[in-house]
């Protein structure tokens, strides 16, 4: 299970057992299997159909998204209300991602907003801004969403869609971030900071693995 883990992490891993067995078993996980441990069930499912257990499994998964959610949103009230460490709204959002200090983004389920791609630098910007405001550049439309969310991935940022708890962050324009510490040194990617690939000017620099040293000519 560790080996599944560490191939692809697990973002609710619910235990069920039979019995009084899980204390046992607690104590045997891997402590990064146990960081994921969403909740245990005391149930025998060793014979339900895969559907039985979906059906058993669902609300705890249910009710740890909401949990997380509202975590996670009343962080950001806080965050926006104390004026650091968090943006809220599509302009603000692309600007912290083109300055790599995502750490979490935040977006409602089924949000569309737009966003311009220059062409000839790549920068993308803001729907109201019509030209590049580095070259002057037409802008080409783009989903907003998609292209925040895909970089905030490379950047190895936490990706949460929004969808139980989403009317306040709609409120905050449907997109919004808390962000790294600038000096933080306890993210492999606050030093020297490798290209993500959209960069043009930093293509030199790209190494595709951010915990590995970074080397430029
Ligand atoms: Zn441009």
């Amino acid at each position: 299970m560790l080996r599944a883990h560490q191939q692809r992490a697990f973002d609710h891993l619910i235990v069920v057992v039979p019995g009084e067995l899980w204390p046992a078993i607690d104590v045997s996980l891997h402590a990064d299997l146990r960081a994921c441990v969403t909740g245990h069930l005391v149930l025998d499912l060793e014979r339900a159909s895969p559907e039985e257990i979906t059906r058993v499994v669902a609300p705890v998964i249910e009710h740890a998204e909401h949990a997380r959610e509202r975590r996670l949103l009343r962080k950001l009230r806080d965050a926006l209300g104390s004026g650091v460490l968090a943006i809220a709204g599509v302009d603000a959002v692309l600007n912290s991602l083109e300055q790599r200090r995502v750490g979490t983004l935040l977006v409602a389920d089924g949000a569309q907003l737009a966003a311009g791609r220059c062409p000839r630098c790549g920068r993308v910007s803001g729907s109201r801004e019509h030209h590049c405001s580095l070259d002057r550049s037409m802008l080409a439309p783009v989903d907003a969403v998609q292209y925040a969310i895909e970089r905030a991935h490379r950047q190895r940022a936490d990706v949460v869609v929004v969808s139980h708890e989403s009317a306040e962050l709609r409120q905050r324009g449907s997109i919004a971030a808390l962000l790294r510490r600038r000096e933080s040194s306890d993210h492999p990617i606050a030093q020297p900071i490798p290209s993500d690939g959209e960069q043009p000017d930093r293509r030199g620099a790209a190494i595709p693995v951010l915990r590995h040293p970074v080397t430029t000519r």
